[in-house]
């Protein structure tokens, strides 16, 4: 038998007195930066010199097994939320296919969602968790950008 998840995510954030939404800066995460940009750059170059249909079919059966099973339904769903309950191998299986994506880590998609969550239930947000910029914009800042607070909540794992 399974224990029972013991914090929910509105759970996991816990502010400080001097913690405020909206007092900090958005900073480029220069890992992340090149991280993102690397592999951006580096798939330009493989479609460009090794153009294949069946290289482009893999490409998609992948993304969709990835994003889909893995970051959508074993990261978001199951381990972030805990919106169903399934075998344990099926369930690190999922987060397996989640981390694949290349976004974080199981605990660095817990603490990035919860702290995106924080955020948008706050009175005010600032524009990078509350996703307010024009598309471009918000696609930089999401892809190679932090939003640095001054004095973070404390996150509980
Ligand atoms: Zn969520």
């Amino acid at each position: 038998m399974r224990p029972e998840p013991t914090l929910i995510a509105s759970d996991r954030v816990i502010p400080n007195a001097a913690t405020s939404a909206m007092d900090g800066q958005i900073k480029v995460d220069r890992f992340k930066a090149v991280w993102v940009i690397g592999h951006g750059l580096a798939g330009l170059v493989g479609v460009m010199f090794f153009a294949q249909w069946d290289a482009a079919l893999m490409f998609l059966l992948l993304c969709a097994v990835t994003i889909c099973a893995g970051h959508s339904v074993g990261m978001h769903r199951l381990l972030i939320h805990r919106s169903f309950d399934t075998p344990r191998m099926v369930e690190y299986l999922l987060v397996w296919l989640g981390t694949l994506v290349g976004m974080a880590g199981p605990l660095g998609m817990i603490r990035a969602h919860d702290m995106r969550d924080w955020h948008q239930r706050q009175a005010n947000c600032p524009p990078h968790p509350s996703h307010a910029a024009g598309f471009w914009r918000d696609a930089w800042w999401q892809m190679c950008c932090v939003f640095d607070l001054r004095s973070p909540p404390t996150n509980r794992d």
